[in-house]
């Protein structure tokens, strides 16, 4: 995987690395971090959006029911709809 490294100023090709999950305010986001071999400096890379997948469970998604954003772009557009009116302070991006 290729990282940039900002105290280097290069790119480094990296094999060995570290796959996390960012939480942020748009959604989780899988991310690869690594250290640079030449200075010890933390890289990070963004990969993209969290993809569930479409056999998990309902009942274990309870907890993370607040991120209805994900929900609308895929299946359960009217759940996600009333979700949204109960939400709806949070929502004036939209
Ligand atoms: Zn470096």
């Amino acid at each position: 995987m290729q990282f940039y490294c900002l105290k280097c100023r290069a790119k480094k090709e990296l094999e060995k690395f570290e796959e996390t999950v960012m939480k942020g305010r748009m959604g989780e986001r899988r991310a690869a971090k690594a250290i640079c071999p030449d200075c010890g400096t933390k890289l990070f890379r963004i990969l993209g959006k969290v993809e569930k997948p479409a056999e998990e469970p309902k009942s274990e998604k309870q907890e993370t029911e607040q991120k209805t954003e994900e929900k609308t772009e895929q299946e359960d557009k009217q759940e996600a709809q009333e979700e949204l009116k109960k939400e709806s302070d949070d929502f004036d991006e939209i």
